[in-house]
């Protein structure tokens, strides 16, 4: 089957690697200009991916992870409120990123080619590359994230929801923060928590993978209630520019970066406040819910957060878009284009829709014991 996946992130990657397993030529159009490196931190290891790979004769790279002991809560003056054992591996975006790149044929990535419109014909689908290529496919795969273009094509009155809370993120380097801070925050999750934001911070993997003291990254994200209002500031970027759910590293406007520090000041233990100003370019990610209508139109099958965003409290949104991958790979497995293979997505995409729903209902739980989101306000 011809099959060509929208978005080179971990969704696309994921999907590229599965269905390249049930016999898939796979093409995968990703529109920015390189792979990605450093775009994000810490994330949990894909353990049933690689399970699922190595059955299907790859020979998989261990995903390596920092292990974290123990589970730490502070107060505001940085004070133990409690402490508990809790053992937790954590990954970092850029490995689990590279470790499905790797796998992959160097030359399954076309980048630099947004797909600029998608039309479902009888029995195949047509694809516009950069508005002026037209591919056809047997099936299309949508792994254009949160904000999916796609899904927007396919549902042109759905809208996706702004939850009531931002995440401030910064990944430091190990070696540029002094010696007694790093003895304070490692083999830990540390957290704080006020009436309407919640601060975690965790030590993962620098960004080639290592995982030794002194060459590890911390990873910190602080969720902060924010209005309406508060997020169209913060998401204006330093230019002007106003993103429409997140501002890269380096992006952020004096105003934010501003108010982000004087945040830290009031409210962080000094020793957070100290991992802050030694971060070089946070950035921001606001957090929206997003599902899909449906997770497949005829030859079209939504992945990853295309097809639905989970709370980032569940830390589990890459698991879940490598679980799409997989099931929707077990369901192709054995057909042919001239299959109904419309029918077979539709099965998919009603099983999978209905089965995500405990662990959508789950993280917006989650954030509301934390006191994060809008209904708390
Ligand atoms: C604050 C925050 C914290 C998180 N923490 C965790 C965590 O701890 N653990 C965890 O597992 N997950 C976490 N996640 C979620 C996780 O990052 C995602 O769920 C996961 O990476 C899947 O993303 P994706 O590949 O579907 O989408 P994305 O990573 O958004 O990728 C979409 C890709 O599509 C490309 N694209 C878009 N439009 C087009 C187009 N028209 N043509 C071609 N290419 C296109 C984009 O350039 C991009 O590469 C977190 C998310 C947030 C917001």
């Amino acid at each position: 089957m011809k099959t060509a996946i929208v978005g080179g992130s971990i969704a696309g990657l994921a999907a590229a690697l599965t269905l390249r397993c049930v016999g898939h030529d796979v093409t995968i159009f990703e529109r920015t200009a390189a792979g990605m490196r450093g775009h994000g931190g810490g994330v949990a290891v894909l353990r049933q991916m690689m399970r699922f790979l190595e059955q299907h004769g790859h020979a998989t790279r261990k995903t390596l992870a920092v292990p974290v002991e123990w589970r730490r809560w502070l107060a505001s003056d940085g004070s133990l409120i409690d402490e508990g054992r809790e053992i937790v591996p954590f990954s970092s975006w850029d490995a689990v990123y590279r470790s499905l790149s790797e796998m992959l044929p160097p030359d399954a990535v076309r980048y630099g080619e947004p797909v600029t419109n998608v039309r479902n014909l009888q029995g195949s689908v047509e694809i516009e590359i950069n508005a002026r290529e037209m591919v056809t496919a047997d099936l299309l795969v949508a792994a254009d994230g949160a904000g999916s273009g796609l899904r927007a094509m396919l549902f042109p009155d759905y809208q996706s929801s702004y939850a009531g809370y931002l995440a401030w993120r910064g990944v430091v380097e190990e070696a540029q923060l002094p010696a007694h801070l790093v003895a304070e925050l490692d083999n830990s999750i540390t957290l704080v928590r006020e009436r309407d934001a919640l601060f975690m911070t965790f030590p993962i993997p620098a960004l080639d993978g290592a995982i030794e003291p002194g060459e590890r990254r911390f990873n910190w994200l602080w969720y902060r209630n924010e209005t309406d209002a508060a997020l169209s500031r913060y998401l204006t970027d330093r230019e002007g520019h106003r993103h429409h759910a997140s501002v890269s590293p380096g992006g952020l406007s004096a105003e934010a970066t501003a108010y982000l520090h004087d945040c830290a000041r009031e409210k962080l233990p000094p020793v957070l406040e100290q991992l802050m100003t030694h971060t070089q370019a946070p950035f921001i990610q606001a957090i929206f819910d997003a599902l899909s209508p449906s997770f497949a139109v005829g030859r079209v099958a939504l992945v990853g957060d295309a097809a639905c965003t989970v709370r980032p409290h569940t830390a589990s949104g890459t698991s879940k878009a490598a679980d799409d991958a997989i099931t929707l790979a077990q369901t192709l497995s054995g057909l042919n284009p001239a299959d109904n293979v419309e029918a077979a997505l539709a099965t998919w995409a009603t099983a999978r829709r209905t089965e995500l729903g405990p662990l959508i209902a789950r993280g917006k739980q989650l954030a509301q014991s934390f006191g994060l989101g809008a209904s708390t306000q």
